[in-house]
């Protein structure tokens, strides 16, 4: 590999190229953090308004810090994966206590806060420091492993070792920050997963796989996810415009949001089966279903909206209503189910 050639070939390409994205546009360690948390499984169309919404109420650490938790999850509401939003304010917490509200500055340091691992921790140190640290994600695996038509798994001990090297063989010490953007938007907009812009690309002529034809079997990825099917039936009472809601806890997934009573069974109860459970003068108004699909679980939820003439009491859950429920960060699911069927007007 010319090395030369690769960067300035690189360069060149993401200066004509690139896309204008807020969080490029500085060099604060705090803004480029919080946007590659975001980033982090979040297409960018998707969290470029979370970043401007987070960015606005949350301008710095200290904000972040003394913010109640609830409040940050409100601003995540949507985004998925919620303890990344847990994390990050666990870690400005860590900031303002171990480090005197000063963003640290090091790769260990920034490696130390909560929910940072080697990859934001590099693209951290490299965008905001320009500290020779190569980011090695999901954009920069395809692209290495074409590059040098590498089909040793990238997700297995010996694939992250070998990519790591590599990352840090190809990195360009002197530009570190620009490089580290260069590939990874390279991987974004021309090195693409299926049907990859060869025609187009500025390192063509250094490509392994285009040479030889390998590039749809690259990279190669080890492990299958497995898919867990759940069953969850969720009710919506309405009692003069009053609901119940209750916090998830315990580990599972979207701890600490907020969503509907819930029964989770081995499938979806019926209308009679759930009728069976319930008060005497209470009246089904309507099912809903939905499929919801996160990486590892398929969720099969049916909401089931009751009206009653008073809240029955329910183990752990609060009275709200309807028109408060802005105020609480709710999973997606539940967002989805009360899209259009809000009734907080009855
Ligand atoms: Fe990717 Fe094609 Fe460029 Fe190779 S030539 S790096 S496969 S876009």
């Amino acid at each position: 590999m010319n090395l030369q050639y690769y960067h300035r070939q690189l360069l060149t390409w993401y200066g004509q190229n690139h896309r204008i994205l807020p969080w490029r546009d500085t060099a604060d360690p705090y803004k480029i953090w919080i946007s590659e948390i975001i980033l982090q499984q979040t297409r960018v169309a998707q969290g470029y308004d979370y970043y401007l919404r987070f960015i606005s109420r949350f301008p710095d650490v200290k904000t972040l810090a003394e913010a109640p938790e609830d409040e940050v999850m409100r601003y995540w509401q949507g985004l998925g994966y919620y303890s990344r939003a847990r994390n990050l304010h666990a870690a400005a917490r860590q900031i303002m206590s171990g480090f005197a509200g000063v963003f640290p500055q090091t790769y260990q340091e920034v490696r130390s806060l909560k929910g940072v691992g080697d990859y934001t921790a590099a693209a951290v140190c490299s965008f905001a420091y320009n500290l020779p640290y190569a980011v090695v994600d999901g954009n920069v695996y395809r692209v290495l492993a074409r590059l040098s038509d590498e089909d040793t798994p990238f997700d297995t001990a010996d694939g992250k070792k070998l990519f790591a090297d590599l990352a840090n063989r190809y990195l360009d010490t002197r530009h570190p920050a620009l490089y580290n953007q260069a590939i990874m938007e390279l991987g974004a907009l021309c090195c693409v997963p299926q049907s990859p812009d060869c025609g187009h690309c500025p390192v063509q002529v250094l490509c392994k796989a285009y040479a030889r034809n390998t590039q749809s079997f690259l990279p190669v990825k080890a492990k299958k996810i497995t898919v867990k099917d759940r069953y969850l039936n969720y009710i919506i009472y309405n009692a003069s415009g009053l609901t119940l809601l209750h916090q998830r806890t315990g580990q599972d997934i979207w701890k600490h949001l907020y969503e509907f009573p819930l029964m989770e069974t081995d499938r979806l109860l019926t209308e009679d089966e759930m009728m069976a459970t319930q008060p005497k003068n209470a009246v089904l108004m309507q099912t809903r279903d939905f499929v919801h699909q996160l990486t590892h679980q398929r969720l099969h939820a049916r909401f089931f909206w009751i009206m009653v003439s008073s809240l029955p009491s329910v183990k752990d859950c609060i009275s709200v209503s309807f028109s408060q429920l802005d105020d609480y960060a709710l999973s997606r699911l539940t967002l989805r189910a009360l899209s259009g069927s809000r009734v907080d007007k009855q």
